[in-house]
């Protein structure tokens, strides 16, 4: 959805305080674009939300923790923004009169104000892979209903969009998802049993949140890709392949039944894809930082090693099974890699947790169904339930330490 001629764009900012959310306003500041910004939402950054307030002047700003409501009313005083808090009210500022919404809340929690602004027929520029693979093609369905469109944001899905012929789909032969390998990406399994937070967090290319870059480390990252890109550009996981690059150079490649494969390239810097999404189909022009190719050197690609990174298989897996697999292998996901922020449990536990819990689940006969009733309540009720397994599971490996 586009502004009227010669009014600004209006936006919302979902999980503006994160990193893509301080980049996407970066990237605003840097190319100058005019636009009306209706609301702005953190998680708990109440000094870092007010302080994007001020500057941004939305009609909202949210904050989810409820706690930080007083201090949020405190520092927006006088300045005629008003200020909420809680989930609902991410959801509501999430589903009012925006023409674009910056989706970058991190994990499930992203999901109901995603499909709220795809609901209101916005422009959803989608960072928050999470929400994609918990609410399936469904979320992709819901913006197109609403006369709206989801763009990827994510740098390997915003590469392939940029050169994927969605006329010659049936002549798509392999989407070839690239991945920086990283932090970890030339450790042994009996180094990574050792691996700390602080040097999983440590990614090589680029500063992201905790937990994406937890997931880079374990390639779990690289797992929720597939099932963005499988449901993104209706691939099935057969035509979906990783490969470890490790300069992030090219971002992706779409390979084509005549033997041509495109790729796209660029600086790994996530305001280049944000930029895509806001003017799409257009280009915007702003101070990019531009490729020199001489200087940074070789490209090297690697084959994925699947048995130190048993996170991919787990994801092609989910993919494979459908139904609720996806989500509760998110919801596990999530589960083990706070706990493994928190030094509950060690790092190979994360896969380790996601793969038990999607057998008992399995076992029991959980993993079935899904695709009837509303779907964010079937979503809450899979990432509900694994959830429940994950922690017991957590719990145990914790005490086993
Ligand atoms: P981040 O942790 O830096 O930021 C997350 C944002 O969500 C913050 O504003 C935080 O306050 C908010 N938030 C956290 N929990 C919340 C909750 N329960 N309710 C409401 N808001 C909440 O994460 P990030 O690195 O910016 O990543 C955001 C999303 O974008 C993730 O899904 C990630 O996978 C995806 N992504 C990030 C990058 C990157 O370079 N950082 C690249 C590609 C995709
Ligand atoms: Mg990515």
């Amino acid at each position: 959805m586009n502004a009227p001629a010669g009014l600004p764009r209006k936006v919302t900012i979902l999980g503006a305080t994160g990193s893509v959310g301080v980049s996407t306003l970066d990237l605003f500041e840097q190319a100058q674009v005019e636009v009306e910004v209706v609301g702005l939402t953190g998680g708990r950054n109440v000094a870092r939300l007010a302080e994007q307030a001020l500057k941004w002047r939305p009609a909202q700003a949210v904050i989810e923790d409820e706690q930080g409501l007083p201090e949020l009313r405190d520092r927006l005083r006088g300045s005629g923004i008003e200020a909420a808090a809680g989930a609902s009210a991410i959801a509501d500022v999430a589903a009012a009169d925006a023409q674009w919404v910056m989706s970058a809340i991190v994990g499930f929690a992203g999901l109901a104000p995603t499909l709220a602004a795809a609901r209101s027929g916005a422009i959803v520029a989608l960072a928050n892979k999470e929400s994609l693979v918990c609410g399936g093609p469904g979320l992709l369905r819901t913006a197109k209903l609403a006369g709206g469109l989801v763009i990827p944001v994510d740098s390997e899905h915003s590469a392939i969009f940029q050169v994927f012929d969605s006329r010659a789909t049936a002549q798509v032969s392999r989407v070839i998802l690239t991945s920086s390998g990283g932090p970890f990406r030339t450790w042994t399994k009996a180094q990574m049993t050792h691996a700390t937070p602080e040097q999983a967090v440590a990614h090589p290319n680029f500063s992201m949140g905790a937990k994406i870059s937890v997931d880079s480390a374990s390639m779990m990252n690289k797992g929720l890709e597939i099932i963005e890109a499988a449901y993104l550009f209706a691939m099935p996981p057969e035509r979906l392949d990783v490969l470890i690059h490790h300069q992030q150079i090219i971002h992706s490649m779409v390979e084509y039944a005549d033997g041509s494969t495109l790729a796209q390239l660029g600086p790994p810097d996530m305001r280049a894809p944000i930029a895509c999404a806001f003017a799409w189909p257009d280009r915007l022009p702003w101070p990019a930082p531009k490729l020199d190719l001489v200087a940074s050197g070789p490209l090297t690609f690697e084959a994925p090693d699947l048995t130190r990174f048993p996170a991919l298989s787990l994801a092609k897996a989910a993919l494979s099974a459908g139904g609720a697999a996806p989500g509760a292998l998110n919801a596990a996901n999530e589960v083990a890699v706070a706990a493994f922020l928190d030094r509950k449990i060690g790092f190979l536990d994360i896969a380790a947790t996601v793969s038990e819990t999607l057998e008992r689940m399995e076992r029991d006969g959980d993993l079935v169904g899904g695709a009837n009733g509303d779907a964010l309540e079937t979503a809450r009720e899979t990432d509900a339930a694994a959830r429940r397994i994950a922690s017991a599971v957590t719990a145990s490996l914790s005490s086993a330490r």
